[in-house]
């Protein structure tokens, strides 16, 4: 199937092609008709998988061609909310980027910077806006805001929304959204309190959904080396410095990792930025400005702050501790291998992380490759290094961890809903990963 095939206006097929877009993701192909239609949509899938397009196109399509160009005032037609603004002005590129050629304007509202300018942009006038929950509120509550002309709503990345304790702003939000409107929800999972929220959100609603594992860990290449904690830096260091010139993401499971990460790089000459929750905003724009623009060649993320970033050539992913939550293992790995091209995901693990890598291998239904050998050998990982294959009784282990990392998320759920609203504050993100009801 081509874009084409989709009926989409010229003006959008023009800066497909543009892009260099040839054919729908799958995702695309089965939303974009729905959208097309005018039906609402429940969409369960994760940043990767093309989706930003999928939801994109309809609307710039509808718009344009409802839209007189020549209405001297835009109002907002389209709201899109989302969590973090990384993924909010990800969005806004991608909107402009689509619609180059329709003549419609966007503008992206955020949080963590003074209101004025976005005030203006609001104020002269816009058919698309693109917000995080917090800003979007605030900015409603002060008059800014005029939702009577709003025909589309999306709600993007709703379990993260969860995830960072937006649910209070998001169901006030959704309470002052005009009845007669195409609404569109996203969620990579769909825990109990996401199936309500969609519930309260949608209409007569259709339902695709794109599993991460198709989306992405089969076009990776992977690999993990078992390495002792101690030896992670160094392990590090040393395929960096092989690979000088690629882009390459790392994650730390913690923000002290992260800056400790950047520290220990600093050390070894190799020059890298952190981005987390508890850096400036400003500080994150400039590191993946320029980890984007390819003048910084390596960043360190918490898994949070990675959701909005969207690389062209990002070459390698490294886990320099992979995640307890499995499916959070498949959104690292998605950053590279970006819609139709491939990359490379290398992850690193002590012996403690074991029952997560077993977790994350029943989850993608494939074993990553031990790569052996390394210079950092000690005991442990040549230990952990000989088995190749768990034996069946650690298949059934990894059960009884699964259960209790089940227990661990729990908790850990208890304490992020009594924890802050900050938007990038809780770096571990996707702690209900497990509740799921599909
Ligand atoms: P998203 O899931 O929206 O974050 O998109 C993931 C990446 O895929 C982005 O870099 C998009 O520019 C790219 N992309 C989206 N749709 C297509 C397509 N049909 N063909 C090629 N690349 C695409």
């Amino acid at each position: 199937m081509t874009f084409k095939d989709l009926g989409l206006a010229e003006p959008i097929l023009k800066a497909l092609k543009e892009q260099g877009y040839s054919n729908p993701t799958p995702i695309q192909e089965q939303a974009i008709p729905i959208l097309l239609n005018g039906k609402d949509l429940l969409g369960v899938a994760q940043t990767g998988t093309g989706k930003t397009a999928a939801f994109g196109i309809p609307i710039l399509h509808h718009l344009y061609e409802g839209i007189s160009l020549r209405d001297t005032k835009r109002k907002v037609k389209a709201l899109v909310v989302t969590p973090t603004r990384e993924l909010a002005i990800q969005i806004g590129e991608s909107f402009t980027a689509y619609g180059k050629h329709t003549g419609l304007r966007n503008t992206v509202i955020f949080g963590g910077v003074k209101q004025g300018k976005q005030v203006d942009a609001l104020r002269r006038g816009v058919d698309i806006l693109i917000a995080t929950p917090g800003r979007l509120l605030d900015l409603m509550n002060q008059g800014h805001i005029s939702f009577r002309d709003l025909e589309f709503v999306v709600l993007d990345e709703a379990d993260q929304m969860l995830d960072m304790g937006f649910i209070h702003d998001i169901k006030k939000i959704i309470a002052k959204l005009p009845p007669r409107r195409q609404s569109l929800f996203f969620s990579a999972t769909m825990p109990k309190t996401i199936v309500e929220l969609s519930r309260k959100m949608l209409g007569d609603f259709e339902r695709v959904t794109i599993k991460p594992e198709q989306a992405t860990a089969e076009k990776v290449e992977q690999g993990v080396y078992f390495v002792s904690k101690a030896n992670k830096h160094k392990l590090l260091i040393h395929l960096l410095q092989q690979r000088p010139d690629d882009s390459v993401l790392v994650f730390s499971r913690t923000k002290h990792g992260a800056n400790k990460i950047v520290k220990k790089l600093d050390q070894a000459g190799i020059r890298s930025a952190a981005i987390h929750g508890n850096k400036s905003q400003t500080a994150r724009q400039k590191a993946l400005g320029a980890f984007k623009e390819g003048k910084l060649k390596v960043l360190v993320a918490t898994d949070i702050a990675a959701r909005g970033i969207d690389v062209d050539d990002l070459a390698l992913v490294i886990n320099h501790d992979l995640p307890n939550v499995s499916e959070t293992y498949v959104h690292r790995i998605g950053r590279t291998g970006r819609a139709n091209a491939s990359g490379i995901a290398l992850s690193f693990c002590m012996a403690e992380e074991r029952p997560y890598l077993r977790d994350i291998e029943k989850l993608i239904k494939q074993d990553v490759p031990r790569l052996g050998e390394h210079p950092f050998m000690d005991d442990a990982s040549e230990q952990e290094t000989v088995i190749r294959r768990p034996t069946q009784k650690s298949r059934d282990n990894s059960n009884r961890s699964k259960n209790k990392n089940r227990n661990r998320n729990r908790n850990r759920n208890r304490n992020n809903s009594r924890n802050s609203k900050t938007q990038g504050s809780n770096n571990q993100g996707r702690s209900n990963m497990n509740n799921r009801d599909n």
